[in-house]
């Protein structure tokens, strides 16, 4: 289990690493929120909380999930 949340002003997502299988439907659809070059590699602020939700629910894999808005 490797779940990590990242923390946001109105949204929290986490990510699972060994769920993920690298569709990247997620830095496709918001990179300025999912970029692998930063660090932390999400940043929820960085897009309205409405996106970030809607990113995240085309994750194909669950590894991607909203745990607060
Ligand atoms: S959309 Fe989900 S499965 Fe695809 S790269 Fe992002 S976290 Fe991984």
């Amino acid at each position: 289990m490797s779940r990590k949340t990242y923390t946001g002003a109105d949204v929290d997502v986490s990510f699972d690493s060994e769920v993920c299988r690298h569709a990247a439907e997620c830095v496709r659809g918001l990179p300025a929120v999912f970029d692998t070059q930063a660090r932390p590699w999400i940043q929820p602020d960085n897009a309205p909380a409405a996106d970030v939700v809607e990113v995240v629910g085309r994750c194909p894999s669950g590894a991607l999930r909203i745990e607060r808005q």
